[in-house]
């Protein structure tokens, strides 16, 4: 095994792997290590939007008077929105089998805090800002239409309704699935991609970046003249293994999904709003089912676990409640949950971290070469791909010819269900080691309403095959992946169960509408 790399990677959630990809097609003998395995931290906690940005102008309106005060915030808040615009264009093109579109509804007026001019205003700064051709194909209702709409005559005080902007979404099939697409792309430019392998060590040495690495229970260590930290929320524990001088530059904030079905009238229909404490809330379609949140408080990576409690379920079902009474939503309607913390961009008074997403190169601070991404996103993750090369070639020139990184990702034979082919494809070609591995993050089972349950036992026999478990191991994997479950997503007792949450004074039948 090579030990002697141009550029270190750390990281495999979605920004170590589009760095390994670009640094890899751009030349650069790459090195990537994974803790755990490939989008098995915040990556496969997401809400799996590809937004197109409209967040920015939301929290701009949800802090006007802060705005002006300081207006490099309407700057940069127009330059990500714009960068969103831009990669949604990019990602949809290339990668259509990974996205979904869906509609989504912003009402207006009555006691959503949003009015009309704003969501014009916003509306016509995202056509100004440009969608590469990708438009969001926004449509006003009028207060009528909005009053009678299936998913929006739901809403408390509906008949104050002023309107409602509706506009495409699209929505990641499997997050997971793209991060280890992205793996393979870059294995294919010669990416050397490690997972369940973790560093534990780092210095400045002789030969330039000295790591050590642990894997299964064995240390090794490598050297490269670059160093990517893409770690995520834990970017900071990684700096600091090779600084004590450094800047911390992450600040967490977890986010929460709860799982609920919903009426049938809401079906395949998205919402958007703004809670009174300046936050946003969200329904996301699911197939049959919605998934809602997010619940954002400050937190440590390192010390918070990826579980929502019981307090951020409250939060989430309270919220739906206000802006939906009559949904009556409890704890036994939330079919599962799901939890991670977010990477945010350190900043001045900002306890959730900032909005900023950015490459930092910490050459200043005694690290030459030493380049930290924070504040990700998914949304974004090929722009900052090729940020972190540019970063690099300040520093260093690669060491092999570049070719332009292959953005297609395209569906596979049976990778959404377990198979001999699948189960196999999984361990053979893309890495999995384990149960969770190849249901959660290989194949597009995991975020069923059973949550890979129903078809683990057969995957393990698959699986079996491959890596030579004998009964006893396989019986432990079988075990440890439903246990993973049980501590990550809370699942309801009978999850995929038919019990209707709806109140018996719901409206069910669609009326009339757009
Ligand atoms: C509730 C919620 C909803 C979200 N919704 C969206 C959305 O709709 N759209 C969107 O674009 N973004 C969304 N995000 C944000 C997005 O998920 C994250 O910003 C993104 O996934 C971060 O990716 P990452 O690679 O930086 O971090 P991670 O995926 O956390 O990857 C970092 C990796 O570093 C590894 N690591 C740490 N230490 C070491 C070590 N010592 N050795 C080796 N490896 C190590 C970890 O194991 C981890 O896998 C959401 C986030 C949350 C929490």
């Amino acid at each position: 095994m090579n030990s002697d790399f141009d550029v270190l990677v750390i990281g495999g959630g979605i920004i170590g792997a589009t760095a390994g990809h670009h640094a890899a097609s751009a030349g650069y003998d790459t090195l990537l290590v994974e803790q755990d395995d490939y989008a098995s931290a915040t990556s496969s906690r997401t809400s799996r939007m590809q937004n197109c940005g409209f967040m920015y102008f939301m929290d701009l309106h949800g802090a006007g008077s802060q705005v002006l005060r300081d207006p490099r915030r309407i700057v940069s808040s127009l330059e990500l929105a714009r960068r969103a615009m831009r990669e949604r264009a990019d990602f949809v093109r290339s990668s259509p089998d990974r996205v979904r579109r869906c509609e989504f509804y912003v009402p207006y007026g009555g006691t959503t805090g949003i009015t009309g001019w704003q969501m014009r205003a916003a509306t016509m700064a995202m056509r100004l800002l440009g969608g590469a051709g990708l438009s969001l194909e926004p449509a006003f209702l009028s207060a009528g239409e909005a009053r009678v709409h299936p998913l929006l005559r739901m809403i408390a005080s509906s008949g104050e309704l002023q309107g409602a902007l509706r506009y495409v979404e699209y929505q990641y099939v499997s997050p997971e699935r793209i991060v280890v697409d992205t793996i393979v792309r870059g294995r294919e430019a010669g990416l050397d991609a490690r997972n369940h392998t973790r560093l534990v060590g780092l210095r400045r040495g002789a030969a330039g970046w000295e790591a050590t690495l642990e894997h299964g229970g064995t240390t090794s260590a490598i050297t490269a003249r670059a160093v990517i930290n893409a770690a995520g929320a834990w970017v900071d524990d990684i700096t600091g293994l090779a600084s004590n001088r450094a800047p911390r530059l992450n600040t967490g904030a977890k986010g929460v999904n709860l799982l609920v079905r919903l009426p049938a009238a809401a079906r395949g229909l998205g919402f958007e709003a703004v809670t009174a404490r300046g936050t946003p809330f969200y329904l996301f379609p699911w197939g049959e089912l919605h998934y809602i949140g997010p619940a954002d408080t400050a937190a440590d990576a390192a010390t918070t676990e990826f579980r929502a409690t019981d307090r951020e379920i409250a939060e989430i079902l309270s919220d739906a409640n206000h802006f939906f009474p009559d949904l009556n939503l409890t704890a036994s309607d939330v079919l599962y949950s799901w939890a991670g913390v977010r990477p945010r961009t350190a900043g001045a008074n900002a306890p959730m971290g900032t909005f900023e997403v950015r490459e930092h190169d910490l050459s200043d601070h005694g690290m030459p070469g030493f380049i930290v991404f924070t504040g990700g996103l998914f949304m974004t993750h090929r722009d900052a791909g090729r940020r972190l090369v540019r970063a690099l070639g300040r520093h260093i020139a690669p060491s092999r010819p570049s070719r332009t990184p292959d953005y297609t990702l395209t569906s596979q034979a049976d990778e959404d269900r377990v198979t001999a082919l699948s189960v196999r494809r999984a361990i053979v070609d893309e890495q999995a080691r384990d149960l969770s591995d190849i249901l959660r993050r290989r194949l597009l089972v995991a975020w069923s309403d059973d949550l890979g349950l129903g078809v683990a036992e057969e995957a393990s026999r698959h699986a079996a095959d491959v890596l030579g478990w004998d009964e006893a191991e396989r019986e432990a994997q079988l075990a440890a992946y439903r246990a993973g479950i049980e501590r990550s997503f809370r699942p309801r007792a009978a999850a995929s169960g038919e019990a209707d949450p709806r109140p018996p004074n719901f409206p069910e039948s669609p009326p009339s509408g757009p």
